[in-house]
């Protein structure tokens, strides 16, 4: 991205503290330019001094020009300062109009896709992406205008009293910054960058999958070597790192060796041109001039190259938050419409997840009446959670339709939507809150009748019996620790209290004991009571006596009917079916 574009872009996001960056980025031009003023009244002074040697008590202007030049270096820090503060009010301010204009697109957006980025990806964006630019606008760009404006003041003071000591001077400082220019030149360094910060990158990846893994090697009681790749990352950075290094030496040491011989270039110079040490009053006050000036514009020049202009890490952090805001969000009606009745169909729903060439769903079509149960069986990866989340329109299809009641999805609107549907899925999320909380999600203003009512159909006597404090025992990760089929119960409960009339679940694969399973499935049972119910099973016991099972395969429907219906077909179910009662005498052998 060129620099110009990259702040347009910021820009965008400013509104009117716009202005306020441009303030910052002319006083720091300003300040740049009025920190070279001092040597102006320093030459005087040398010049008054000079004049009137040996008697210094003639001197009248000394004392008012070194105020001056006290002056203009404290106007000059004082106007930085000032511009500084600009320059702060705007970032943050940018930063923070990018982090809520991301955190509201995130929001719209189908949830789908905002699984699919994950939390932690939209945290890092608003957090760490929003917080670059901050560095950026703060500091960095107010720093270049100073940097662009510095050395033009500082070539006009050179060549402003004496222009051959001028060239004198600028001649070994020109060296010196060839030499530091192809060290750290805008493209040279960005090639660097560039591979350096790969290096970096790929040496963090493997760290993380390094310490990721660790358990397993102890477990196969493997060495370190076993990390190859973490191994050879290490030594690609090091080896990046030293030859980088060396490549720097020569080209540092050409630049230290010019920058402090700009000296002995000048009294040479100044022995040539005047032909000898016999110099006027006038020479020797410039002479002396540039001894003072001269080895002060190496350092300011160098302090110059070495300010960071991490346009890249702004680029990247503005692509990151692109990447996001670029993302369609969820389509809202303008005239939301009811819904007939609690009937959901898929009418030839194609659905392909985005980066991916194949469709998940491939033209499916069928119908869930309210007060029946339709499940979803069929192996791995057929497309069987991809459906339950077109049923919650946690995405939109590509092609077809899903209505209920008649409407699409989509001119339901997602608010009714929301109140028309339940999900429970394998993994129900608790968050970090009481017990009573968390089912009451599903409904806010209910009471605690009414939540113990919700958690006892949803079979959880058990659970809150065993809770130290009940409703208030906290839950979520770093809370009470329950098995997987127990929060499976829990977001039952939660279901159950908010009672909407469509019901989508994810039937829990792992159980901790039969019993639990039990009362899991009881618990579906009572919530599936007179609702539209689309169950996505992964035990077949479990669906005999659904009302409809659909058998998915490769993104299709491949059959559907009632169990006997389908057992009589001697289809994929039926042989499916075959396989499990002989996984279940397997296992009973097993044992025995
Ligand atoms: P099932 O629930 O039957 O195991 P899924 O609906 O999860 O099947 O997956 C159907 C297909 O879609 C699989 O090929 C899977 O790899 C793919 N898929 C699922 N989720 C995503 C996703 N977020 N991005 C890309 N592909 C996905």
């Amino acid at each position: 991205m060129s620099r110009d574009s990259r702040v347009s872009k910021l820009m965008s996001y400013a509104g009117d503290h716009r202005y306020l960056t441009y303030a910052s980025l002319a006083l720091s031009g300003i300040s740049s330019a009025l920190s070279v003023v001092p040597f102006y009244y320093i030459w005087l002074m040398l010049k008054e001094v000079l004049e009137i040697a040996p008697d210094y008590s003639q001197a009248v202007n000394l004392v008012h020009n070194g105020w001056m030049a006290l002056g203009f270096t404290v106007a000059s820090v004082l106007i930085y300062i000032a511009g500084l503060m600009c320059s702060h009010i705007a970032a943050f301010r940018i930063a923070k109009n990018i982090r809520k204009r991301t955190i509201a697109h995130a929001a719209t957006l189908p949830p789908g896709a905002f699984d699919m980025i994950g939390s932690g990806k939209v945290r890092r964006v608003v957090q760490d992406s929003a917080g670059a630019t901050e560095t950026y606008l703060a500091h960095q760009m107010p720093d270049m205008v100073g940097s662009a404006v510095l050395p033009v003041a500082m070539i006009v003071m050179l060549f402003m009293f004496d222009w051959r000591l001028g060239i004198a001077s600028m001649i070994p400082i020109a060296l010196a910054f060839l030499a530091m220019w192809t060290m750290v030149g805008s493209r040279v360094l960005q090639e660097h960058m560039e591979v350096y910060q790969g290096a970096l990158g790929d040496m963090n990846k493997e760290a993380v999958e390094y310490v990721r893994g660790i358990s397993v090697v102890k477990t196969f009681q493997q060495t370190i070597d076993s990390f190859r790749n973490f191994r050879a990352s290490i030594e690609t950075y090091q080896k990046f790192v030293v030859k980088y290094t060396v490549w720097c030496r020569s080209r540092m040491v050409f630049f230290v060796i010019a920058s402090d011989l700009a000296f002995a270039t000048l009294i040479l110079f100044a022995l040539w041109i005047q032909g000898g040490l016999v110099w006027t009053d006038e020479f020797l006050l410039d002479f002396m001039f540039y001894v003072i000036f001269t080895p002060l514009v190496s350092v300011l020049l160098m302090r110059i190259l070495m300010a960071s202009n991490e346009g890249y890490i702004v680029d990247d952090a503005l692509s990151r938050i692109d990447g996001i805001l670029s993302m369609e969000p969820l389509s809202e009606p303008s005239e939301p419409m009811e819904p007939a009745d609690m009937t959901v169909r898929f009418d030839d729903v194609t659905f392909t997840y985005p980066e991916t060439d194949r469709p998940a769903v491939d033209g499916v079509s069928f119908e869930m009446r309210p007060g029946t149960v339709t499940a979803l069986v069929g192996p791995s990866g057929s497309g069987k959670s991809t459906v339950a989340n077109l049923a919650c329109r946690f995405w939109d299809p590509q092609s077809g339709r899903v209505e209920v009641g008649g409407v699409d999805l989509r001119e339901v609107g997602t608010r009714r939507l929301g109140q028309l549907t339940s999900s429970v899925f394998q993994v129900s999320n608790l968050f970090k809150d009481t017990l009573a909380n968390n089912v009451r999600l599903g409904k806010p203003d209910a009471t605690e009748d009414e939540i113990m009512e919700a958690l006892r159909r949803a079979q959880c006597d058990d659970i809150v019996a065993k809770l130290s404090a009940g409703l208030d025992t906290m839950m979520g990760p770093e809370g009470m620790y329950l098995s997987g089929g127990e929060t499976q119960r829990i977001a039952i409960a939660r279901a159950m209290l908010k009672d909407s009339p469509i019901v989508i679940l994810d039937e829990a694969t792992a159980f901790a004991d039969p019993e639990n399973e039990y009362l899991v499935q009881k618990a579906f049972e009572s919530l599936a009571e007179n609702r539209t119910v689309l169950m996505i099973a992964h035990r077949l016991t479990t669906v005999r006596n659904a009302d409809n099972i659909c058998v998915m395969d490769d993104g299709r429907i491949v059959e559907s009917g009632t169990h006997d219906e389908l057992i009589a077909r001697g289809g994929m179910y039926a042989r499916m079916w075959d396989d499990y009662q002989r996984s279940l005498s397997w296992k009973v052998s097993g044992v025995s």
